[in-house]
This record gives structure tokens, C-alpha cells and sequence, in this order.
């Protein structure tokens, strides 16, 4: 179980994340909606244990920042971080190696297959497109095979193929009994089956609903996503353009790490 307890995160004067809080049960699959800047990209940066905040995150009873709980937990970036010396096999061999993993071959074999990057294995990071790079972050997110995946946007960027493949995967997971928190700010790909949606808003949390909480009320989750942030959303959206200035220059800083 993770369990995330009035987490705030403040990045200079702008309140990021403020006192969130919320549960992930064990083998269920969460999506993480809002707008643009709502605060989903700190609240799972924070989890992973990339940021300092205040307030309270646990894996199964154990800090999120130990070694033990960072076992537990894995997670794909929305921007792909990939070395330009290193070809597309090289990234796969060398998280293996770094997760101590044993007979990871087939894994990776079955991997790069399933993403189509199978022709592309001997491919350096800086020759492959966009849409590549982001089967690659895939590949290299869902290799050590984690209990707890956190994915930040993980539809973007990719093809048809590659979004039902994903999807695919996750219901794969799903059955497997991962414990999944997927974020996205585009309601309609939200199509997959889900436990839990969370919706935030300028960094708080306004609504945690259960799949029964939607079908009860006879609404669709847009009802209620409009519901719960209607009338803010352009605030959220002008909210996070006004702050990308301070996001640059605290990132030069290297204050996120
Ligand atoms: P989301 O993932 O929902 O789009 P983020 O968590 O990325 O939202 O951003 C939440 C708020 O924090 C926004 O106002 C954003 O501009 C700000 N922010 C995010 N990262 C940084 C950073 N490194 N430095 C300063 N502000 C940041």
C-alpha cells in the first residue's frame, strides 16, 4: 500500500502541491487527472523521492526514500531521459544491470518486442525519434518489473500501435495485481479499467472517486471532471504559465534532485 499524507511541495512562492493526500491499495490501478500545472508531476516526483517536501509518504509501511520502499517502486518520466552514446539495447542491459536483475534477456527480448523497437536495438539514443524515445522510457520504466508503477503522462508522444499496446500492458499488470498511479491531463484516455480516479486542481486534491461513485450518479468522469474544476481551469492553465520562468531557473538549480 502507498500512502501519500498532506504532502505540500512549494517550488519558491508557488505552492505546487498543498496537503495532498490519498491512498493506493494494493493491485489497484489509479488515474491521476487534471489540468495543466494541477501538481500531478510533483505529487509523483514525490513519491518516487526526486523532491523535498513536507508531510508524509510510505510503501508498505516504509518510508518512500529507503532503499527497501525504492525496491518497491518504479516509475516512467514524462520526459524520456536517455544517454545519446547508448543504443537502445545498451539502456535496456544497462538498467538491468543497475536493478541487479538475472535472466533479463527474454525480458527485454520481449519488451522492446512488444514496443517495436525490436529493429531498432543497435539505435543510439539521439538517432531515434520522438515517439521512440518514449517506447524506449517505457521499456526502461516497466523492465525491474516493480509492485508500485508510477507513470507521468505515459501515453504521450506515442502512436496508435503504441497506445493500445500500453494499454494493453497495463491491464496485463493489472491482472498481475501491480498497484498502478497513471496521470494524465486528456480525459478520453482514460478508457482503461480503473479503481480510483484522483482529480486535482492548483496542487490540492478535489475529488477521489471510485468507479461505483460514476456509475452510481449515472455521470461520466467528464461530468465530473467539468464538475469539480469548472470555472478554474484557465486559472490553472495562465497559473502554470506564469510560473515557467520560476520552474527554469529552479531546475538550473538543480533544486528538484
Ligand atoms: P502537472 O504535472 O499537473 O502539469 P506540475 O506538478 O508539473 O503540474 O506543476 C505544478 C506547479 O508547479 C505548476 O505551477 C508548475 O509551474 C510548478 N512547477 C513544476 N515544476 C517546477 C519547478 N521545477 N520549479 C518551479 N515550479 C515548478
Amino acid at each position: 500500500m502507498l500512502e501519500i499524507q498532506g504532502v505540500t511541495k512549494k517550488y519558491g512562492k508557488n505552492l505546487a502541491c498543498d496537503n495532498v493526500s490519498f491512498t493506493l491499495e494494493p493491485g489497484s490501478l489509479t488515474v491521476l487527472l487534471g489540468p495543466n500545472g494541477a501538481g500531478k508531476s510533483t505529487i509523483i516526483k514525490s513519491i518516487i523521492g526526486f523532491l523535498k517536501y513536507q508531510g508524509k509518504i510510505t510503501v508498505n509501511g516504509i518510508p518512500n526514500k529507503t532503499t527497501q520502499a525504492r525496491k518497491i517502486l518504479g516509475y516512467i518520466p514524462e520526459m524520456p531521459s536517455l544517454y545519446p552514446n547508448l543504443t537502445v539495447i545498451e539502456h535496456m542491459e544497462f538498467i538491468a544491470r543497475a536493478y541487479k536483475m538475472t535472466n533479463y534477456k527474454e525480458r527485454i527480448e520481449m519488451l522492446l518486442d512488444r514496443f517495436e523497437l525490436s529493429d531498432k536495438k543497435k539505435k543510439f539514443g539521439d538517432e531515434l525519434s520522438k515517439g521512440m524515445q518514449q517506447k524506449l522510457n517505457l521499456c526502461i520504466g516497466l523492465l525491474p518489473d516493480p509492485d508500485i508503477i508510477l507513470m507521468d503522462e505515459p501515453l504521450l508522444g506515442l502512436d496508435p500501435h503504441a497506445i493500445k499496446e500500453l494499454k494493453n500492458y497495463i491491464e496485463e499488470m493489472r491482472q498481475a495485481g501491480k498497484t498502478m498511479l497513471i496521470s494524465t491531463h486528456i480525459i478520453d484516455s482514460v478508457d482503461m479499467i480503473w479503481d480510483h480516479t484522483i482529480i486535482m486542481q492548483k496542487g490540492t486534491v478535489r475529488a477521489n472517486i471510485t468507479r461505483a461513485d460514476i456509475e452510481g450518479a449515472g455521470k461520466t468522469l467528464e461530468d465530473i471532471f467539468f464538475e469539480v474544476t469548472e470555472g478554474i481551469d484557465k486559472d490553472a492553465v495562465s497559473h502554470s504559465e506564469s510560473t515557467q520562468e520560476e520552474a527554469s531557473s529552479e531546475q538550473a538549480k538543480g533544486e528538484n534532485k
